[in-house]
């Protein structure tokens, strides 16, 4: 038998399997396959679950970022501030726009720190991104009121919070706009690279719609230099299935973490905590220990896997060495990029897989 792994997307497919397999078919025999009915529908839907006013599907989430970056008027020369302990393409999507981002510390809850950004605006400064980690939200709303009294714009990184409320809003709508990945392992995710933004700003949703189709909004006719980033209409449809199940699969892992907080006791784990006001729907299940890297290799042995998000945080790669940031520039985020590990979590996990984690984690 193999280890357990840190995520089965089979179970998610094998779940939904004949619905998945009829909108599928349903696709292949439409005989049209990028922007269509699908597309339309998915946006429509996915505007009303989060309850914003539009919803444009694009390529990836990487994309989204990109484009909510371009639509919100990010070019050469402005900043955004982004907390330092983010997968990369929360940065890059700032960089693809032409801004920079400009890194800052994180709370005890892996989230945006309300309390480091106004010592880092300046005049330059054009907005926030606030990205709700691991799944769960941050101080969303606090941070919405910095950016009014700042006049700056707030983009939040939804890729890992499909669902989940931030205070009395759903995740992506507290600021201008939402940005969400629908890579294959996100809570809502579909079969390929897929993403959305949802925005309650016409302007804004217009203009991306435009930036995602070669910059044209009448065919042929290129009002400015866009992308090509479009939400098929085969992953379109098969999100259309997954998102009518999100709440009971958000509500599935939840429950799954609660075995998780109850059954590991070992006082050398940090175990996750969720912030009162706040929703965690767990796309990661994730633990800190001081013996991290000891921790995985015992895990690894006993069965488990386990992954690192993530090992080195943004300001410290390769890509952005050119911002001149050295190590200890911050120190909380490198702290959890020391220490964090991930334990398996994925929509199906079984109660024995859980149990063999807990007890591996606690005989360590
Ligand atoms: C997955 C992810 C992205 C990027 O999504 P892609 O669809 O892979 O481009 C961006 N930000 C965060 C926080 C993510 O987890």
């Amino acid at each position: 038998m193999g280890n357990i792994m840190t995520n089965r997307l089979d179970r998610g497919f094998e779940r939904y399997q004949d619905e998945f397999e009829s909108a599928a078919l349903k696709v292949l025999r439409s005989g049209w396959y990028i922007l269509g009915k699908e597309l339309e529908n998915f946006e429509k839907n996915y505007a009303d679950f989060t309850g914003s006013r539009f919803c444009a599907g694009c390529g990836n989430g990487l994309d989204a970022l990109t484009l909510a970056c371009r639509a919100i008027g990010i070019s050469a020369g402005d900043e955004v501030i982004v907390q330092g302990n983010t997968f990369i393409a929360s940065a890059m999507g700032i960089s693809a726009a032409g801004g920079t981002p400009v890194f800052v510390e994180p709370d005890e809850y892996y989230q945006l720190d309300p309390s480091q950004i106004e010592q880092h605006i300046t005049e330059r400064t054009k907005a926030v991104m606030v990205v709700h980690l691991y799944g769960q939200t941050a101080k969303a709303e606090e941070i919405k009121a910095i950016c009014d009294k700042h006049g700056l714009k707030m983009i939040e990184d939804c890729a890992q919070s499909h669902g989940a409320y931030a205070g009395g809003k759903m995740s992506g709508t507290v600021g201008d706009i939402g940005c969400f990945s629908f890579y294959p392992s996100k809570n809502l995710g579909c079969f390929g690279d897929g993403g959305a933004i949802v925005t309650d700003n016409e302007e804004y949703a217009a203009h991306i719609r435009q930036l995602r189709n070669y910059g044209s909004s009448v065919r042929y006719h290129n009002e400015e230099l866009g992308v090509n980033s479009r939400l098929d209409e085969m992953q379109a449809a098969l999100l259309n299935v997954r998102l009518s199940h999100l709440k009971e699969l958000n509500e599935e892992r939840k429950a799954a973490a609660a075995v998780y907080n109850a059954g590991i006791t070992n006082p050398k784990i940090i175990k996750p905590v969720c912030r009162e006001g706040a929703e965690h729907v767990y796309h990661q299940y994730v633990i800190r220990c001081s013996e991290r890297d000891a921790l995985a290799e015992h895990l690894k042995n006993k069965g488990v896997d386990t992954i690192i998000h993530y090992p080195i945080p943004p300001h410290l790669s390769k890509a952005y060495a050119f911002l001149g940031l050295k190590e200890g520039s911050l120190p909380i985020t490198e702290e959890y990029a020391k220490t964090v590990l991930s334990i398996p979590m994925y929509n199906g996990i079984t109660k024995e897989e859980q149990q063999t984690v807990i007890e591996a984690i606690n005989e360590f």
